[in-house]
């Protein structure tokens, strides 16, 4: 299923004579579909909001997938933190958390990672990229561009979970002979001013102020919208990959099957009948 929302969007730019690039998002209603059903803490929801934006922002570095994901995961009590983005700009995104701190520590949580998986689509190759968290996502995405791609880039997520508010700014160094004081230049410029005023601003206007000499060019917004691939076809296929053995202990102990997609929150309900026809015909195909 999916949810329009015509004010969501990434769009990249670059410089026409430096080896710079980057991209600015906006995922306010798809932060806000993502938030909808769900009971989270403050600092959980915050980083939804945060890895959707570095998410969205990545999508302009990558030409050939099928399906992006990014994700954090750790032995602590934020134990996933997963943002799936799919070629046409759907998105969708949920954490698992568990404990009775409320309180998210990037830096302290054991075990922690961070991965970025390329799916190019059926057939094809899939590869992931994998880094240690760091204190912050916008760190971690800046470290796993410094690891994995070997090019620095600049993140600025800016996330109001209260307010429903998710966007940000990237710039990318490129091959080529770009100064560090260019490069800070540019960094700079994203870095002032207050969230709100730097969504607001008008990227036309501003961009070409960072070089007054240099042309940058605005490609065309591409639009994102909330989607989650989940199906009920989907839910019979994954109880068919369990067993019959198991679906049937559980049918005995709960008296239907209930599925409840972790993404949307859709749930899928099955009852014995249902049940059995599903395994029935799993059995006249072999
Ligand atoms: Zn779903």
């Amino acid at each position: 299923m999916s949810d329009t929302n015509s004010s969501d969007f990434v769009q990249s730019f670059y410089w026409e004579s430096l080896p710079l690039r980057g991209a600015r998002c906006r995922v306010d209603g798809v932060f806000q579909r993502v938030l909808r059903d769900v009971q989270l803490p403050h600092s959980v929801r915050q980083l939804l909001g945060e890895i959707m934006v570095g998410l969205a922002l990545l999508s302009s570095t990558q030409k050939h997938f099928e399906r992006l994901i990014l994700q954090a995961q750790s032995g602590g009590n934020l134990q996933l933190l997963v943002a799936e983005f799919l070629t046409g700009g759907g998105m969708r995104a949920y954490a698992r958390w568990r404990g009775d701190d409320e309180s998210v520590d990037l830096a302290t949580l054991p075990e922690a990672l961070l991965a970025l998986t390329v799916d190019m689509g059926l057939d094809r190759d899939r590869y992931q990229g994998l880094i240690q968290l760091r204190q912050t996502l916008t760190q971690s995405l800046e470290a796993y561009f410094l690891e994995s791609v070997q090019a620095p880039a600049y993140f600025r997520l800016m996330v109001d979970a209260e307010q429903g508010i998710a966007g940000g700014y990237f710039l990318q160094r490129l091959p080529g002979v770009l100064t560090t004081e260019e490069w800070n230049t540019a960094t700079g410029f994203l870095a002032v001013g207050s969230d709100r005023s730097l969504l607001l601003a008008q990227p036309e206007q501003f961009l070409p102020e960072i070089f007054p000499n240099v042309g940058v060019r605005l490609r065309a917004p591409e639009p994102l919208q909330f989607q989650c691939s989940c199906s009920r076809e989907r839910v019979e296929r994954m109880l068919i990959a369990l067993g019959e053995t198991e679906v049937e202990e559980t049918l005995a102990t709960e008296g239907s099957i209930q599925v409840t997609c972790e993404y949307c929150q859709t749930v899928y309900r099955l009852d014995a009948s249902e049940v059995a026809a599903l395994f029935a015909a799993g059995k006249a195909l072999h």
